[in-house]
């Protein structure tokens, strides 16, 4: 079996194949792990996940479920530590709370209303002004770099092929059918392609197919280094956030920008977060970020990704289209694929991810 592209979608994919006796091969056009799932914040829930449709929550719930066992696995059997750090979710956003706490009953999570002294007790830095917060303190995040270098050492050990700096030109197809890829100069036979390219997976299919619904959306993100502790929150309010890492690396993003497949950073971003974090947490605007930088998400309808097989390519299947939640999605994504590739009982319905575009006339 051949994945086409090696973010964590596709390394997942191939990892869960491989796992239940596949003989994989992934191909990446660069090296692995370097766009999207790179660029990304890492945080194991969808930001306010009450406005997304159960199709993104179930995704959600169940990888939540496997991340601790999955991360400590890939730790252990590594040696690579991809720092998962329950460091809770606390949500400044008051005319969200009602719907948060409808939400945290219907999949039952942990919340904790916070009045301004508990505010204090819990995130000492934050400006006086903020009275109010909605603590979800068990949601975490996950170095989402370093889950990708641990995800990539367990292929290798696992035997999968890797090709990396090795762009997929196209696919083989014939009669129905695919039959494998052109990639590196040479054509590679297999009766089962999985299309996992991120915000480029619409790209390989020519316009005589259905496509996935898939875009690139371009979001940016700024990189402060802090003393470690000093943030202990992912902090959440209009739709941008800080994730404080470990070792006092302290993300704040980000922007959602219809820009196509640009990855330029901008001023106005520059200026718009760090003016949001400054707002949050009176210190920021005395330190200067020390990186800056955009990634493209792959874009989906209401971000509920493709998880199929192609609907005219016998043995064609995708996996993209998860948009600002592949991290927390990417587990039960990569199950629900090999399940339905393996023809074994899915994990969830599958219904809700069979999405695509039809041929325009
Ligand atoms: C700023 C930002 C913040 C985010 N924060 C979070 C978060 O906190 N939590 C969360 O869950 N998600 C987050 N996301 C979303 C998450 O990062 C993505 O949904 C996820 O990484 C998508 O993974 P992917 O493997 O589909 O795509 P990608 O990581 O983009 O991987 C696709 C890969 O396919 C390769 N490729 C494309 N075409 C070809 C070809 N023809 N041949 C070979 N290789 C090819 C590309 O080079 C690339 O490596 C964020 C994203 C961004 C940009």
């Amino acid at each position: 079996m051949i994945v086409v592209g090696g973010g964590l979608m596709g390394m997942l994919s191939a990892r869960e194949l491989a796992l239940s006796g596949v003989r994989v091969a992934l191909f990446e056009r660069r090296a692995m792990g370097q766009e999207s799932s790179w660029a990304g914040g890492g945080i194991l829930s969808p930001l306010y996940p009450w406005r997304y449709p159960a199709a993104v929550n179930d995704l959600a719930r169940w990888s939540q479920g496997a991340y601790p066992e999955l991360l400590a696995r890939l730790h252990r059997e590594t040696g690579i530590d991809p720092e998962y750090v329950p460091s809770g979710l606390l949500m400044l956003d008051a005319d969200q709370q009602a719907a948060g706490r409808e939400w945290a009953r219907a999949y039952p999570t942990p919340l904790r209303l916070l009045d301004a002294a508990e505010l204090r007790v819990e995130e000492p830095e934050l400006a006086p002004d903020w009275r109010q917060g909605c603590l979800f303190p068990e949601l975490g995040q996950v170095r989402n770099p370093r889950l990708a270098a641990a995800v990539r050492a367990d292929l290798l050990r696992l035997g999968v092929s890797l090709h990396e700096q090795t762009p997929v030109e196209s696919l083989l197809l014939r009669a129905g059918r695919v039959r494998g890829v052109r990639a590196g100069g040479r054509d590679w036979h297999v009766p089962q392609v999985v299309l996992a390219g991120g915000a480029w997976s619409a790209g390989l299919l020519d316009a005589s197919l259905s496509t996935p619904p898939v875009r690139p959306v371009r979001g940016q993100m700024m990189l402060y280094r802090i003393a470690a502790g000093r943030i202990r929150h992912i902090v959440l309010h209009g739709g941008h956030y800080v994730i404080p890492r470990r070792d006092g690396h302290l993300l704040v993003g980000s922007t959602l920008e219809e820009v196509g497949f640009d990855k330029q950073v901008t001023d106005e971003a520059r200026a718009e977060l760090t003016a949001w974090a400054g707002e949050l947490f009176p210190f920021l605007r005395g330190e200067s970020p020390v990186k800056h930088w955009a990634g493209l998400r792959p874009g989906s309808p209401q971000g509920i990704p493709c998880i199929a097989e192609h609907p005219e390519v016998t043995g064609l299947f995708i996996n993209a289209g998860h948009y600002r939640n592949g991290v927390v999605m990417g587990p039960a994504s990569a199950r629900l694929l090999a399940d339905l590739m393996l023809g074994r009982k899915p994990i969830l319905d599958p219904a809700p991810f069979h999405l695509f575009e039809p041929v325009s006339a």
